[in-house]
């Protein structure tokens, strides 16, 4: 394909270039397939809290749109040379990292509502990876990207600060837990957000699979499961920190992997890791594993545990859930420790809508005020279930809806799946 350069200047340049470069077949497929229709609007909860036309799916592509019809098509050609379209500027590439970094959690919920079938999701993460290359990336997911990189996490956690966390996991709570066990069959790979701000699902997560009998172990250069590549948009950092897990996995010899409470992480190792390295191992979720140690009757809860609770809600999460298949897992789960009150908030499964948390949007404080504006679509949802217990099973989700609940001051508690099951454990 010949090319035309449509850009002034240096961050434009790079963008466009990277535009250019991963506009494939599928890309040009996908963006020649879009009628303008703008449904997938009505499918955005950034959209739908705001009404900010910004904010509609399609209106994320825009510059790669741009980019692809003026490089590679002849209407695109003749309309910048006749100064009918504008080119890609440096002010554009700027502003669109505001729009697809704070205003995009990677839901890919339009995609669902998309009459062309048009992987929206996907293309805006391509519109990440042309500002990570002009490196227009908001700077507290540069501050986590760096901190992965040096660190081992995002969160700063060091090898030595995760080592004594977990040794003070185990002694708290007089739980045993692995690592580093040659010849495990399962590799269980936490969040750091777990580690450090949801200890008791690490807890819980270690007595679900002793009680089970299960040969795990968790592993000290393979300990972080979130990838901060993914959020950036960066292929070559993602597959550093993917490279961390599948080497650790390889070392110990282990049959599967378990994310625990990550949906990207989930999503990426489950799905996306296939495409870009060779996945050595099985992968799984914690969700999907209880549900099959409870069907194998490896564990055994207290049935209706939580039924006096009040009315208890499952939020599905965009990666786990929709993307990820585990729709019924949890409602199986659910059904046996809170037959009478559990509650589904509408819209549920795959037709949920995200948190708002997603896509690395949390780790971005000027994104806060949106952020809690989107959230307030949750709390009418919990709020029309009366919702006095919201449960989900994933830790970036449950720290929006804890940073949430708090900052509107709802009564509402919020706690991890894999806790409760834990707390229902008949221990024989
Ligand atoms: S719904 Fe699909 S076809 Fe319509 S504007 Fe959005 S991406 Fe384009
Ligand atoms: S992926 Fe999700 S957040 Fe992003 S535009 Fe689509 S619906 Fe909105």
């Amino acid at each position: 394909m010949s090319t035309q350069d449509v850009t002034r200047a240096p961050v434009a340049k790079t963008a466009v270039d990277t535009f250019v470069k991963t506009t494939g077949s599928w890309v040009a497929t996908q963006l020649e397939a879009c009628t303008r229709c703008g449904i997938c609007a009505q499918a955005c909860h950034f959209y739908e809290a705001t009404g900010n036309p910004e904010f509609a799916p399609v209106w994320k592509v825009e510059l790669l749109r741009r980019a692809y019809e003026q490089r590679f098509t002849p209407p695109g050609k003749l309309k910048v040379a006749l100064g009918l379209d504008k080119p890609v500027t440096d002010r554009d590439i700027q502003h669109w990292s505001t729009i697809v970094y704070e205003a995009c959690t990677l839901c890919n919920k339009c995609a669902m509502v998309c009459p062309m079938g048009i992987q929206l999701g996907p293309l805006i993460h391509e519109v990440r990876e042309a500002m990570a290359a002009s490196q227009v990336v908001p700077a507290d997911l540069v501050t986590a990207i760096r901190k992965q990189e040096e660190l081992g996490s995002p969160l700063g956690v060091t090898e030595e600060m995760w080592e004594e966390r977990i040794e003070w996991i185990a002694d708290e709570w007089e739980v045993d837990i692995p690592i580093d066990v040659q010849g495990a069959e399962t590799l269980v790979v936490f969040t750091s957000i777990e580690v450090m701000k949801f200890p008791e699902n690490v807890v819980a997560i270690a007595r679900i699979l002793n009680a089970a009998g299960e040969k795990w172990t968790i592993s000290t250069p393979g300990r972080e499961v979130v990838n901060f590549g993914v959020f950036e948009g960066n292929p070559e950092r993602t597959k550093l920190f993917m490279a961390r897990l599948f080497d650790a996995a390889r070392s110990l010899g282990v049959r599967r992997l378990v994310v625990t409470e990550c949906g990207h992480a989930y999503d990426l190792l489950r799905w996306t890791a296939h495409n870009m390295t060779d996945v050595p191992v099985e992968i799984t979720h914690i969700v999907a594993v209880i549900d099959d140690l409870l069907n194998k009757g490896r564990i055994k809860l207290q049935a209706g545990k939580y039924d006096s609770l009040g009315p208890i809600a499952f939020h599905d999460a965009c990666k786990i859930q929709r993307r990820g298949g585990h729709i019924q897992e949890p409602r199986n789960i659910l059904r046996i420790l809170a037959p009478n009150s559990f509650r589904e908030i509408s819209p549920n499964r795959e037709e949920s809508i995200c948190c708002g948390g997603g896509g690395g949007v949390i780790a971005i404080q000027e994104a806060d005020p949106l952020r809690y504006k989107v959230f307030e679509l949750k709390m009418r949802q919990m709020a029309a279930a009366g919702t006095k217990t919201i449960t989900m099973t994933c830790a970036n989700c449950r720290l929006q809806f804890t940073d949430g609940i708090k900052h509107f001051g709802l009564d509402v508690q919020v706690r991890g799946l894999a806790a409760m099951v834990a707390d229902a454990l008949i221990e024989e």
